[in-house]
């Protein structure tokens, strides 16, 4: 039999070759200006999906520190990096009890689950209930009781501490948005919770008929831009940097990368980064369309991007070594258009092998 050697757990592993800092400022002022956004109402944060992408566990203090107190994640499995720093009964968990083991872990932990169905109401109540939330389907046919359900005599055995619902296309200026809006005004009058929510972080633009008394902002507090209007009050987050691992010389006529879509045609230098589609660095940023970024130059990419690698042109960065950093290009709604993604879509791609 092969045994790992024991030293190897506790021999402390080597930096990454990729580093993902975060702007801790940048971060807990997002929060600040959506919470002042919020007007009357206070802005929680969605911390889902690793805070999308940057790590909750580094993201969630640092908002609390700024006055975060409202905490959403969509599975019960990313419960425990949240209650490492904020109490259960701040955090809510969006897609509600599917399972009675669900149920018994909201209640020996007090994490408040996110009720979602007349079923799910009733999973909660026989394994004895207590507080919780409910989410109501306005319209974007989700998740959340229809309307229709709202009468149910089952809904007066909870105890609802925020009742939300969750808007289709706050990124838009569509009708639906109003509709959503009076549906959940109704909502509001029939449903007995201490506090309701509607807007996500597109949802905070559309004015303070859609605040209530609490927001879920997410994308705007990684650095997403979910509305043009939010552009000059949201600053970049996440700094994603890729070290160089080696670097070539190429002659006339060589030939770069997978299928060799790239030929030199004179000399010049290239840099291969430890940067690849693995990491979210995407394949379709081949070929030029994408750019590293040295002391502010672009080193635009050449040929194939790879898994593990890109190659970019180097040869007017005279001064670049191996182990130099360079900077992935940070503007999420180009890369969003460049890509066909959506911003959420580019941070959650992130990957897992950057140092957080
Ligand atoms: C993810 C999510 C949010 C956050 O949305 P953003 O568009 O990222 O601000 C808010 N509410 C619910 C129900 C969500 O699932």
């Amino acid at each position: 039999m092969v045994t790992m050697p024991e030293t190897v757990s506790f021999v402390e592993l080597p930096p990454s070759p990729l580093r993902l800092t975060l702007d801790t400022h940048a971060l807990a002022a997002n929060w600040r200006v959506l919470n002042a956004a919020s007007g009357a109402a206070r802005a929680g944060a969605a911390v889902k999906a690793d805070a999308y992408g940057l790590g909750a566990a580094a993201v969630v203090p640092v908002l609390a520190e700024a006055g975060c107190r409202d905490w959403f994640v969509a599975h019960w499995q990313e419960v425990p990096t949240v209650l490492a720093h904020a109490p259960p009964a701040d955090l809510a968990v969006l897609h509600g009890p599917l399972t009675d083991a669900d149920v018994a872990f909201a209640r020996a932990t007090g994490v408040r689950p996110v009720l979602n169905s007349l079923d799910q109401v009733r999973r909660w109540l026989a394994g004895g209930g207590g507080r919780c939330d409910l989410m109501v389907d306005t319209g974007i046919n989700r998740l959340g009781l229809p309307l229709a359900d709202l009468g149910d005599p089952l809904l007066r055995g909870l105890d609802i501490d925020c009742c939300h619902s969750h808007l289709a296309s706050a990124d838009e200026d569509v009708p639906q948005n109003a509709v959503q809006l009076a549906r959940f005004a109704e909502v509001r009058v029939t449903v007995p919770a201490r506090r309701f929510a509607l807007a996500n972080s597109a949802g905070i633009s559309l004015g303070a008929d859609y605040h209530f008394d609490l927001t879920r902002p997410g994308l705007a507090l990684y650095g997403g831009i979910a509305r043009p209007e939010q552009a000059a009050m949201i600053r970049q987050v996440a700094r994603p940097q890729a070290a160089i691992i080696q670097l070539r010389e190429l002659q006339p006529g060589d030939r770069v990368g997978y299928n060799a879509t790239f030929t030199a045609s004179a000399a010049m230098r290239a840099a291969i980064v430890a940067l690849g589609y693995a990491d979210g660095y995407l394949r379709c940023w081949s070929g030029g369309k994408g750019a590293l970024i040295w002391k502010g130059q672009q080193l635009p990419v050449l040929g194939r991007i790879s898994m593990d690698m890109t190659i970019v042109d180097a040869s007017n960065a005279y001064d670049l070594k191996e182990g130099d950093w360079l900077d992935v290009a940070y503007d999420p709604v180009a890369a969003a258009r460049s890509s066909g993604l959506s911003q959420y879509e580019l941070f959650t791609l992130l990957g897992r092998r950057f140092d957080r």
